[in-house]
């Protein structure tokens, strides 16, 4: 009797709750932003409260789909995870990063904090794996009472614009020096609007 073929190893899935090409607004440059479905963390004044649904009917993809729609944008540069929590599909999202870079600078929010994940990481090895596949983490919840207008690709004041690799370096949350992300002062805030 003859046997079937033995099928390659089936590729992770994605639930996936947006995607967008040539985005501004996560992250410098044009970026492509993969919105995932699933957030644990509830933030009164949250943006995407659509996302939160883990259960939502949202179409499911796989990292080879989603690396195949950024490489056919043209000019996007940079790659941003947002949600919904990407640490909650830790694992696909690492196969993904992994295949983007460093052709792409790969960027992750989280509404954990960077100690949060260390600790998550002691059972969920996908976190790590997720870590250390991305270039820059933005952590931390949307914190309403800290919310500011003119702070640069963050919601609230007390989130984190992080060197991953470095954090995970030192074990501590390591705030990136890129000026793409904290602007050339490090201050990571937008000029106020000029008096005229
Ligand atoms: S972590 Fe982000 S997506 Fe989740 S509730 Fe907070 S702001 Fe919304």
């Amino acid at each position: 009797m003859e046997r079937p073929a033995p099928s390659a190893a089936a590729e992770r899935t994605i639930r996936l709750a947006g995607f967008d090409r040539d985005g501004i607004a996560d992250g410098p440059g044009l970026r492509c932003v993969v919105f995932v479905q699933g957030c644990p963390h509830h933030c009164p004044g949250c943006q995407n409260p659509q996302t939160w649904d883990f259960d939502a009917d949202v179409e499911v993809t796989t990292p080879s789909d989603l690396r195949r729609r950024i490489e056919e944008t043209v000019l996007d540069t940079g790659v941003t995870f947002s949600g919904g929590e990407p640490f909650s599909q830790p694992d696909a999202l690492a196969d993904l990063a992994e295949m983007l870079r460093p052709r792409y600078d790969v960027a992750s929010y989280t509404g954990y904090t960077f100690e949060g994940l260390l600790k998550l990481a002691e059972t969920k090895p996908g976190v790590m794996r997720l870590l250390r596949s991305i270039d820059i983490l933005v952590d931390g919840p949307f914190v309403q009472a800290r919310a500011d207008r003119l702070l640069l690709f963050r919601g609230s004041n007390n989130q984190r614009i992080l060197d991953a690799p470095a954090s995970l370096a030192e074990g501590r949350a390591v705030w990136t020096r890129d000026p793409a992300w904290v602007g050339d002062d490090g201050l990571a805030r937008v000029a106020p609007p000029q008096e005229m």
